[in-house]
């Protein structure tokens, strides 16, 4: 089965465009310098496609997208946008990609997001239902429903989830095949970055191009990209220095910070 690494839930620009508290913005260079240096600092980690998933604007996700293509960037790029639903006044978190209008935040309860999403023809994900506890059954099983195209099993900042309880191993629910993503949740303020792409689910091309994600020619170029990149990867393997070196400080399997460094600091952060 041919697959991409994809990074579904990402915040290049640390939310400088989080439009439900700000009006939106014109994007600046400096913008545009930001989110190629995050797609940069993921290719290197060998991540083939990053969401790009600002909180409730679409916009920095299709800037994202420009940014990508007319720099000539060895990435691909699937905008999104995290949207912020509420039920019983909790708010819930859907990540919808190829959304072409912002659906209200803190409007709509996550079912009727991935209904909205649908009506765009986007892609509907609950995002971190790891975060939500005892919420999580309710509104999955209302999502599940609604028609959501998948779960974010893995977030960086809020945990797993789950979901063997509603999915078979195929990640079927009812008939009907239920995509289990992954997110790094990256929060990226330009110098003190945080390096994205620890997050990522190998994801079936198939899925992608049948929902629109990528185009056949896209996808087509991604995986030569990842096939010289495993190529040049096995080479390195082979080099006996370097696996000594590898001995002595193994590459961590999974990152251990799980909270950002943004919320560390201080500084204002939703994720
Ligand atoms: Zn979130
Ligand atoms: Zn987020």
């Amino acid at each position: 089965m041919r697959v991409l690494s994809v990074d579904f839930h990402t915040h290049p620009l640390a939310d400088r465009y989080y439009c439900s508290f700000t009006s939106p913005r014109v994007p600046t260079a400096r913008d545009a310098e930001d989110i190629a240096g995050f797609l940069a600092a993921a290719a290197e980690r060998g991540i083939d496609a990053v969401a790009v998933t600002d909180h409730d604007c679409a916009g920095s996700g299709w800037f994202a997208r420009r940014v990508a293509e007319e720099a000539g960037l060895p990435m691909l790029v699937i905008p999104g946008v995290e949207v912020t639903t509420v039920v019983g006044g909790w708010r819930v978190h859907v990540l919808a990609y190829n959304l072409k209008e912002d659906l209200p935040p803190n409007t709509l309860t996550p079912w009727e997001a991935v209904e909205e999403i649908h009506a765009q023809g986007g892609v509907a994900v609950l995002a971190h239902p790891g975060r939500d506890g005892v919420l999580a059954p309710y509104v999955l099983s209302m999502c599940l429903r609604a028609g959501l195209d998948g779960i974010e099993v893995r977030n960086r900042v809020n945990g797993d989830f789950d979901a063997s309880r509603w999915l078979n191993e195929a990640s079927e629910w009812c008939g009907r095949f239920v995509l289990q993503t992954a997110g790094s949740d990256w929060h990226w303020t330009g110098s003190s970055l945080l390096s994205p792409g620890g997050f990522s689910a190998e994801v079936p091309v198939e899925w992608l191009v049948g929902k629109g994600l990528v185009t056949p020619e896209e996808a087509e170029r991604a995986l030569s990209r990842r096939a010289e990149r495993q190529k040049r990867m096995r080479k390195t393997r082979r080099a006996p220095r370097r696996q000594a070196a590898e001995k002595r400080s193994p590459e961590p399997q999974r990152p251990r910070l799980w909270l950002g460094e943004d919320f560390l600091a201080g500084r204002w952060c939703w994720y």
